[in-house]
């Protein structure tokens, strides 16, 4: 029997979270402070991009399971769980915002039904921010009303969200109460996902230190990758030669021009932040996300040292926008950096990416032009920068570089091509952590 549940915030979090919820046989009700977000999502729109979403929301909008709303009432009439997916911004010390989070503590207090419900956290927030919800919970309250707080933080990628709801590799349930922790257990049986049980602080930092480890893999291969490309060593065969290693594996050590995002900035920044609170210095973070800052330098780097004249009045094609394929996400793409700082060289930039044109529009100088497809990008560029490895970049036939530009300098920022296939073509090729083929 499905259980009614509120998710809070329909952003990629929270819209995943509850349409899958839905599709698992749940009756969801998604609310969101943004009319314009409940008023697309009530037509059948998904106002983000995630594969297989749209599809997911209106057949469980049909089967009457999902439903959208800015009113708190009807979201929490009766909910047995209400899930909190707001965003936890980055404040400018680098520590987490928990702004939103607090705001929804609070109409959880005005609005839940008498018989109380499980608050779970699926946002990111610093350890101790689930004790903090509930006893703001509490403290708003007029009512006697059973709350209790569950941290279950979430995992997902942009990109493949949908997918590793469903095939995620653990549920992190951390609760002090034992019939909360079995609930939220009970939602998410059907997703089939092994779960762990810990603390509600254990759980609160599994996702912070998740995301370090994670970042830290990326800056450490691509420490590596600056030192092979001086040493004439090809980052690919390292990475897969340390891959083979069970014990490093070999996810997460492409060499490129660095992590961007939603999570991995903002929670590198914050976990350094929590760490300050206990008066610990993290000394091995504050290196990572130093090295992230220089590798997305990278590229404009090699394009002064490559292009003759500068790049002042030269027509440059940017070649993906967002932070990763197969997302519309430009939060803290490496694309923004790059732009800006080709615009204040004087460059004129045309870009194109499938799917994140529009939200670039918002990020990017406004000098840039954007382009209908990746040929029209190229079309006489005395440059191309690769800056997201979409799969459309990575089947292109590299005579287009050679046919559509002035000069066929290509730097490719995430590693595209074989070098053997770049060999087969007329094109100066950089990339990183490689040889360059000229
Ligand atoms: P998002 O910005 O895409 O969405 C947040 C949504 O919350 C927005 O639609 C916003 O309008 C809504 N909102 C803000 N205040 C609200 C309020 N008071 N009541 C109702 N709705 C409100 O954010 P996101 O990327 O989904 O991230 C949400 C949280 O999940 C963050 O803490 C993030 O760190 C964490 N997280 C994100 C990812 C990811 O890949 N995006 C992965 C794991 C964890």
């Amino acid at each position: 029997m499905g259980k009614k549940i509120a998710v809070i915030g329909t952003g990629y979090v929270g819209l995943v979270t509850g349409v899958a919820l839905s599709d698992i046989g749940h009756h969801v009700y998604c609310l969101d402070v943004d009319p314009t977000k409940i008023d697309k999502l009530n037509r059948g729109i998904s106002p983000i991009y995630e594969p297989e979403l749209e599809e997911l929301i209106q057949k469980n909008m049909q089967a009457d399971r999902l439903h959208f709303t800015t009113d708190h009432s009807i979201a929490f009439q009766n909910a047995e769980a209400i899930y909190i997916a707001v965003g936890t911004p980055e404040r400018a010390d680098g520590s987490a915002n928990l702004d939103f989070v607090q705001q929804v503590a609070r109409d959880i207090a005005a609005n839940v039904s008498d018989q109380g419900a499980v608050v779970v956290t699926k946002s990111t927030v610093p350890v101790g921010t689930n004790k903090l919800v509930k006893h703001w919970i509490t403290e708003a309250l007029d009512r006697d009303v059973a709350i209790e707080v569950v941290s279950n933080p979430e995992f997902l990628r942009e990109g493949s969200a949908v997918y590793d709801t469903y095939n995620g590799d653990r549920i992190v349930i951390g609760a002090e109460s034992e019939e909360a922790a079995k609930l939220i257990e009970a939602i998410n049986k059907p997703f089939g996902v092994p779960v762990f049980r810990t603390d509600i602080e254990s759980a609160e930092m599994i996702k912070y230190a998740s995301n370090a480890f994670l970042a830290a893999k990326i800056s450490f291969i691509n420490e590596i990758g600056t030192i092979c490309g001086k040493l004439g060593a090809n980052i690919e065969d390292v990475a897969a030669g340390m891959g083979m290693d069970k014990r490093i594996g070999d996810k997460f050590l492409n060499a490129g021009i660095g992590y961007g995002g939603s999570c991995f900035p903002k929670d590198t920044k914050a976990l350094i932040q929590i760490a300050g609170g206990v008066n610990h210095k993290f000394d091995l973070l504050e290196s990572v996300i130093n090295v992230n800052n220089k590798q997305q330098q990278l590229p404009l780097d090699i394009a002064q040292m490559v292009v003759r004249g500068g790049l002042e009045g030269k027509k440059v094609a940017m070649l993906g926008l967002a932070f990763k394929p197969n997302t519309d996400d430009m939060r803290e793409s490496a694309s923004i950096v790059l732009a800006h700082k080709l615009a204040d060289l004087g460059a004129n930039i045309t870009a194109f990416d499938p799917i994140a044109m529009d939200n670039a529009k918002r990020l990017l100088p406004e000098s840039v032009h954007y382009a209908a497809s990746t040929e029209e990008a190229l079309q006489d560029a005395d440059v191309a920068f690769i800056v997201t490895e979409w799969d459309e970049f990575k089947d292109l036939p590299l005579t287009v570089f050679e046919q559509k530009m002035k000069q066929p300098i290509v730097i490719d920022g995430r590693n595209c091509y074989p070098l053997s296939y770049v060999e087969t073509a007329n094109i100066d090729y950089y990339s990183i952590g490689r040889p360059s083929v000229i």
